[in-house]
């Protein structure tokens, strides 16, 4: 996720996460796939490229034996901090309750350059909760097998508001 920050500086730009759920308290995720060749970047928003990362979605799903699936989004914040935009709670919002996307505790995984660091947060609102909550990350360097084009950040639930100003 990070690698890809310099890539479309000063731009925006974001992909889906994967991996699997351990408990209803806990997340791996194995992989963040980059944006598509059809993705809008732009300094304050970015456009995923939906076919490009169905088609992701779908060989990282192959890749490793059916068992990471789709859990999310991800994507810059410049010169912001982590937390959510509107759009973003929106975002999440349709997530949750498009039962195609099959993803109804959805992540939404904000890494923002802001402050002179780089800060990510992990967001999540399940169907219907009332609130969004934030999540502690864990990175784990070389934790999962075959890709070399991401970490694994093993994330737990905490309440405590992560990442942010
Ligand atoms: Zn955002």
């Amino acid at each position: 996720m990070l690698l890809d920050l310099g890539h479309h500086d000063p731009t925006e730009t974001g992909g889906v996460v994967m991996g699997y759920w351990v408990t209803d308290l806990e997340v791996v995720i194995t992989e963040a796939t980059s944006a598509g060749p059809r993705a809008g970047h732009r300094g304050d928003a970015y456009e995923p490229d939906v076919e490009h990362d169905l088609q992701e979605i779908a060989r990282v799903y192959a890749e490793s034996g059916r068992r990471h699936t789709y859990l999310g989004d991800w994507h810059t914040h410049l010169a912001a901090g982590p937390g959510l935009s509107r759009r973003d709670r929106k975002t999440l919002r349709a997530i949750a309750t498009d039962k195609g996307a099959r993803a109804p505790v959805p992540l939404m995984v904000v890494v923002a350059s802001w402050d002179g660091g780089v800060f990510a947060a992990v967001w999540c609102r399940p169907a219907g909760a009332r609130r969004t909550r934030s999540f502690r990350i864990k990175v784990f360097e070389h934790a999962m097998g075959s890709s070399t084009r991401s970490r694994s950040a093993t994330v737990a639930i905490d309440d405590a508001v992560v990442g942010r100003p």
